[in-house]
């Protein structure tokens, strides 16, 4: 006769305990499930020090929240059974908005470190000139609609290759709209009324212009993506507001080169991942002073140079990064 049969209350008894251990040790395993994959969680995310309290609920899901740690991050729930999320560059943790704020404004110079390259687009490939130009325009103090008219047209021509201005050009130029230079532009610019009347035209100055980039061995009619030069300035409005639109009033031709450049202020702003600034702020940021005089176009062309040098040497490459929005009217001169 077989034990079961001989005493059936204590094998099921037995039965009952042979269960309950296999129970104990399925919730023991997946208790050590979650633990495992909150670990993990928590060292991708390197902020074990803001862990304050783990919580295990009625259905028994575990759930972390993680306080608050300089920088601050935003919530973060490991969930039980969950999957930790895959370790990307940013990790699974991200930096709310107001710590992002927080940390660019703190930590300018930690920033430089996160500088990256913009990868060259075919037409916008890596060029080796760099013609930077700032222009200075007639003005009047709080005039809002004043019809701007350029007064001096300098170009700081910067070998990229070799990381230095390889040569300048300069001339003012003679407004034909309003001839009289008023005392604040004096002021504000340093030209006078003497050296405007005795300057070529804007018509002849960009033929001039045109003749000394011949001569420095630039490609002015190659297309756009062989060009070996570009055009930079500090923002858009030497090239759109005052070049541009000068040239769209009166009529005047204008390379095709023009119509597209390098906003330095804006690829500045890009690289360094800082708040678009002035220029003497640019350069010291990079740890240099403005020289020469604020607002005289040469001294601010041979400014942004510099800028733009010390970007190049950082490793920033140079590309086309802003243009005129309409379709360009004219064919190079
Ligand atoms: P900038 O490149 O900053 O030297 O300025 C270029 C041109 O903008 C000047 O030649 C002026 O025509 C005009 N401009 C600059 N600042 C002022 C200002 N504060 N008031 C009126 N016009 C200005
Ligand atoms: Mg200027």
């Amino acid at each position: 006769m077989a034990a079961w049969q001989a005493k059936p209350r204590e094998c099921a008894a037995q039965t009952v305990r042979s269960v309950r251990i296999i129970c104990l040790c399925v919730q023991l395993f997946l208790q050590h499930t979650s633990a495992m994959h909150l670990n993990q969680g928590i060292a991708a995310s390197g902020t074990q020090q803001a862990i304050r309290g783990l919580k295990m609920d009625r259905s028994g899901t575990m759930t972390q929240l993680l306080g608050r740690a300089t920088p601050r991050y935003s919530r973060c729930h490991v969930v039980n059974g969950a999957r930790p999320p895959p370790l990307t560059a940013r990790s699974e943790l991200s930096l709310s908005r107001r710590s992002k704020r927080r940390k660019r404004g703190a930590h300018k110079e930690e920033m430089q470190q996160f500088a990256i390259e913009r990868p060259a687009r075919s037409a916008e490939r890596p060029f080796r000139y760099l013609c930077v130009l700032d222009v200075e325009a007639t003005c009047e103090e709080f005039s809002r609609n004043y019809v701007h008219e350029i007064i001096e047209l300098p170009v700081v021509l910067v070998d990229l290759e070799k990381s230095r201005v390889s040569s300048e050009f300069h001339t003012y130029v003679k407004p034909t709209a309003n001839k009289t230079l008023s005392p604040f532009c004096t002021r504000l610019t340093g030209i006078r009324q003497s050296q405007v009347d005795a300057a070529p035209t804007l018509e002849t100055a960009l033929v001039q212009l045109e003749g000394w980039l011949e001569a420095q061995g630039m490609l002015l009619d190659a297309p756009v993506a062989e060009r070996n030069f570009a055009f930079a300035a500090d923002g858009p409005w030497d090239l759109k507001n005052f070049l541009d639109a000068e040239c769209e009033r009166k009529g005047i031709r204008k390379g095709a080169y023009f119509d597209k450049w390098v906003n330095l202020k804006q690829l500045f702003s890009d690289f360094y991942r800082v708040r678009s600034c002035k220029i003497h702020k640019m350069l010291e940021f990079q740890g240099m002073t403005f020289e020469g005089r604020l607002h005289s176009g040469i001294d601010d062309s041979r400014n942004i140079a510099r800028i733009a040098i010390k970007m190049a040497q950082d490793g920033c490459v140079m590309y086309l990064n802003e243009g005129l929005s309409r379709k360009p009217k004219f064919v190079s001169l």
